[in-house]
């Protein structure tokens, strides 16, 4: 026999579990892919949010593994590049994924990994990037008003290594431009808002804390 209590109750039980699954999938990012020509990212977006995120050494496995929770839990969307080594691997050559953003840095990362490779090869490459990178780009940027981290580790080798990280930017002399083809460069020359996340490879926490400090104090 069903009575309106019956079906108070399975109306209220319904509710409960959909607020219940609003509740968990809020917390859950949506996954999807994209591409910096030939290099693939993840993308893990949670919600509206003008915050953007990017991990791009794939072998700073502190920093994957902070962002990856840091966007489970607050609102944005990273991009985290699919590879587990620090360099990437175009046609065979290798470059640093943070000096691809200007057709300069591009060119003198191939340069310094590959001078034994033909000027032919490295030129396809470059050119390779260069078709991909403004629609990587307007993917990446965040909107006026925002803000994009990049998320890095070092460790005792790397940190005395200054080529391999922004650190260098920050102590150029001002109206002094050198084109590292870092990921700071298209931000600032788009005026964008770019932070960057570092702490010594293994401590997660530190860095965890770093990201949440962002969210609380940068509005
Ligand atoms: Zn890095």
């Amino acid at each position: 026999m069903r009575t309106a209590t019956d079906r108070s109750l399975r109306l209220k039980i319904g509710l409960f579990v959909l607020s219940l699954f609003v509740a968990l999938s809020a917390d859950t990012p949506v996954e999807s892919t994209t591409s910096f020509g030939p290099i693939e990212f993840t993308v893990l977006r949670n919600g509206e949010s003008d915050r953007r995120y990017i991990w791009l050494h794939g072998d700073e496995k502190t920093a994957e593994k902070a962002l990856k929770k840091h966007i489970a839990r607050y609102q944005g969307t990273a991009f985290l590049i699919r590879n587990h080594e620090r360099i990437i691997r175009i046609d065979g050559l290798r470059l640093d994924p943070n000096r691809i953003f200007t057709p300069d840095g591009t060119s003198k990362t191939l340069m310094k990994y590959h001078p034994e490779a033909s000027r032919k090869k490295r030129e396809a490459i470059v050119e390779l990037l260069n078709e991909g990178r403004e629609n990587f780009l307007r993917q990446l940027s965040p909107p006026e008003g925002g803000l994009l981290v990049a998320v890095h580790n070092n460790s005792r080798g790397y940190s005395l290594d200054s080529e391999l990280h922004d650190a260098d930017d920050f102590t150029e002399k001002p109206g002094v431009t050198k084109y590292h083809g870092s990921l700071s460069e298209p931000m600032g020359k788009q005026g964008r808002r770019y932070v960057n996340v570092e702490v010594r490879l293994g401590r997660l926490k530190q860095q965890r804390r770093m990201l949440a400090y962002l969210e609380e104090h940068l509005p």
